[in-house]
């Protein structure tokens, strides 16, 4: 019997992996440490936001996120043509590489980064070409616009890096972007913005304003809290917003999930005060583990990276063992998301307990 026709670029294209939730046992806290969430509560106002939008689901929401459009151009003080709201950043970035490359063209990023990347490219039918990142698990900006060839249609920078929580610099950043033709998209994916603490890490909002090239990719999943609702959003110039809008799923952002991030936003206080606990919680994170011995790279994000090579599935086992749920990438590393406090401190336990148990020839 013979099947529909599929697209052969499909084959072999991963399935995204989603953090695992964690495993209920008697007895055992199960937290999660495996996608970067945000671990508190809805910011005030947004509970009562949802709830309002929730009596009118029988209707279509706006097509056009006029409001949270409105709400971002002034927050960020940018026209309001050159935002662009989506299904979550992921929704977003797909939506970049189906508006910019075709079959034969070139999807250029840093890996390990964001796993979503090489999935999006390859649906859209470009090729990936993946840039491995440098010693100190950052981007290799050099290597990455000499990968740039006249097939190149787009240039994803994850800043921080996801997962390995690195940044790239405004000095190596504005150079890079001098590197890169005009007629090359430059998409700055600043997920983690929020949690950057580091002054030297450059807003992209601030570089896309005269270069028409680059798009600075935001999401209310993580320090916002709203991952369940998906909405992300792009800043660009207006043929790449406007592009956006040709390729977005019609209604794809809820009423709920638009109404969620307009009282989101207006609940900045609230938002920065617990980023704020957050940056000290991965503070006392990366030194704890420093202390027991690991090697942490820098992290700028709300998550901290442990290369581990062989040892990465039973570090995760052991946290898992001991309530919390990690993110294994098998074979490479582990991306702990810093949790609430309660949560950290049991992380900080297992990995001790496991660098103790460890024969001294793996250290
Ligand atoms: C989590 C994440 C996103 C955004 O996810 P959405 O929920 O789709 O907004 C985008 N980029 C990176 C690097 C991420 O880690």
């Amino acid at each position: 019997m013979s099947t529909p026709k599929l697209r052969a670029e499909l084959d072999g294209i991963p399935v995204y992996k989603p953090g695992r939730p964690p495993v209920a046992a008697e007895g055992v806290p199960a937290y999660k440490l495996s996608s970067n969430e945000n671990p508190y509560p809805p910011l005030p106002g947004v509970m009562e936001a949802v709830t309002a939008a929730m009596g009118a689901f029988n209707r279509y929401p706006d097509l056009a996120c006029s409001q949270l459009t409105a709400e971002l151009a002034e927050r960020f003080d940018v026209p309001a043509g050159h935002v662009a709201t989506g299904t979550g950043s992921v929704g977003v970035a797909q939506q970049l590489v189906q508006a910019t490359a075709g079959t034969g063209d070139e999807v250029v990023y840093a890996w390990r980064s964001f796993e979503a990347y090489p999935i999006i490219t390859r649906i859209g039918g470009a090729r990936p070409v993946q840039v491995p990142l440098n010693a100190a698990e950052a981007h290799d900006l050099d290597a990455m616009a000499d990968a740039i060839t006249a097939r190149t249609r787009l240039v994803f920078v994850c800043n921080p890096n996801n997962p390995t929580g690195t940044v790239v610099r405004r000095a190596a950043l504005e150079r890079f972007l001098d590197r890169v033709p005009a007629d090359v998209l430059v998409v700055l994916d600043e997920a983690y913005r929020e949690f950057s603490t580091d002054p030297d890490v450059p807003d992209g909002i601030d570089l896309y304003r005269d270069r028409p090239n680059v798009a600075v990719l935001r999401t209310f999943s993580k320090a916002y809290g709203l991952a369940g609702l998906r909405v992300g959003f792009a800043i660009a110039h207006e043929p790449v917003a406007d592009a956006l809008r040709k390729t977005a799923v019609p209604f794809g952002v809820s009423q709920v999930g638009q109404d969620a991030a307009v009282a989101s936003l207006r609940a900045e206080p609230a938002l920065l005060e617990r980023v704020a606990g957050l940056v000290v919680e991965r503070s006392r994170v990366v030194e704890a583990l420093a202390a027991q011995g690991w090697t942490v790279p820098e992290t700028q994000a709300n998550f901290v990276w442990l290369r581990l090579g062989d040892r990465t599935e039973a570090f995760a086992a052991a946290c898992e063992r001991a309530g919390a749920t990690v993110r294994p990438f098998p074979g490479e590393g582990v991306r702990i998301t810093i949790g609430e406090t309660e949560a950290n401190d049991l992380l900080l336990r297992a990995a001790e307990k496991f660098r103790k148990e460890l024969p001294s020839d793996l250290l």
